[in-house]
């Protein structure tokens, strides 16, 4: 037999379960409205929230970086990759979070995948999030400390795990802020108050969040700290993407400058990987700033996303538990999801099935995406085609 011959049928058989992949067609930009196969579609299939990914600021500050600092690093950032521009923006993450330091890594996808491993090891203990993104999941895996999962957002059951788990060297909480397929808030308050109580460290991922909660925009830690000020001091690692709401691409973590230090060592998506080209770090320099300078982008983002949300409830749609820009149709079988989402697709409308692996059986859905971007007619359009879809079933 042919040595691949395994993947031709286990291709055949996540085909015949309705759950084989296909990449969509390439895009030339990302926007609220994207040209496909020469046709033009409303686009609720990204995370661009802020409407950053394709404006002309961030590309031009992206250009006259490459003009001066050209593409490679050629090294990873400990050794020689990094390039003053990717200092100036560790120094102005740590700013604009109020940390004392920062660093970036290609991802976020990578930042969780190096630094979990980083904070805790054998004789130690993780306590996650049963719907944590697949990026926590995965440095949960690769650090050889004892894993608990808590049913989502279960905080009595942390609460017990947690109590149970008192001969471990070291213990690390770790969750995300807003959950990407569901589109809720973990109880980060509650969460803290269990970490502090228990002297465990705390590590958030704020992938969704940055940009677009909180007053300034800096995420559901500050969305949660105006009633609970210390809420701050108690979040040890903060992780967050600029390849969302900011439009750009990277990871980065915040945090004390002895756990910078400390991941900078010992992180080793970190310590072996190239630093990326400056100018991605140049257009997210910009992208900060335009989070602090245009606030009406995230004003009434989340007011309209509640809206669309009561309007998709009482069209009889299920959003599940959805409080944010992220708004699931919850539709079950992954074989309606996927129908559903071509026949909107034939009429204009963007917004992908997401089926198992990525959600749980029998929580196949749709994920809206709603961004800055996005007009009432729109809007409109979008819950006329889904009504219209639903009655041709
Ligand atoms: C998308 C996402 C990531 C990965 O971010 P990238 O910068 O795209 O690698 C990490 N964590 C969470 C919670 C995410 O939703």
């Amino acid at each position: 037999m042919e040595p691949l011959q395994w993947i031709d049928d286990e291709l055949g058989e996540r085909q015949r379960a309705g759950l084989l992949r296909t990449l969509p067609p390439p895009l030339t930009t990302a926007g609220a409205v994207v040209e496909v196969a020469g046709k033009s579609i409303i686009n609720f299939a990204s995370n661009d929230y802020l409407g950053l990914a394709a404006d002309k600021r961030l590309s031009e500050a992206a250009i006259a970086s490459f003009h001066q600092q050209g593409v490679g690093r050629g090294a990873s950032p400990l050794v020689s990759g990094r390039s003053m521009v990717h200092e100036a923006l560790e120094k102005r993450l740590a700013a604009f979070f109020g940390t004392e330091a920062a660093l970036l890594f290609p991802t976020s996808f990578a930042a969780n995948a190096g630094i979990i491993p980083a904070l805790v090891g054998m004789g130690d203990a993780i306590y996650g999030d049963e719907k944590n993104h697949a990026s926590i999941i995965d440095g949960c895996r690769l650090a050889r400390a004892e894993r608990h999962i808590y049913p989502h957002a279960k905080i009595d059951a942390l609460a017990t795990l947690l109590e149970a788990g008192k001969k471990y060297r070291r213990r690390l909480i770790v969750t995300d802020t807003l959950f990407s397929m569901d589109g809720d808030l973990a109880r980060l308050p509650q969460i803290a108050e269990l970490a502090h109580e228990h002297d465990a460290m705390l590590m958030v991922d704020e992938a969704h969040a940055i940009g677009v909660f909180g007053a300034n925009g800096r995420g559901v830690v500050e969305h949660f700290s105006a009633a609970h000020p210390k809420l701050p001091e108690r979040v040890h690692i903060r992780v967050g993407s600029f390849g969302k709401a900011l439009g750009a691409a990277g990871g980065y973590v915040c945090g004390s400058a002895a756990l910078i230090s400390w991941l900078a060592n010992t992180a080793r998506t970190y310590v072996f990987s190239t630093a990326h080209p400056a100018a991605v770090s140049a257009a997210a320099l910009v992208a900060l700033d335009l989070v602090d300078r245009e606030p009406e982008r995230r004003r009434g983002l989340l007011e309209r996303a509640a809206e669309l949300r009561e309007r998709l409830t009482a069209d009889g749609w299920n959003t599940g538990r959805s409080e944010s820009q992220i708004i699931p149709v919850i539709l079950g079988s992954p074989e309606r999801t996927m129908e559903i989402s071509e026949k909107l697709r034939d009429r204009g409308i963007w917004a992908p099935g997401i089926r198992p692996p990525s959600v749980p059986a029998g929580e196949s859905l749709l994920r809206l995406g709603f961004t800055a971007g996005h007009t009432g007619e729109m809007v409109e359009r979008l819950l006329e085609t889904l009504k219209k879809v639903r009655r041709s079933e």
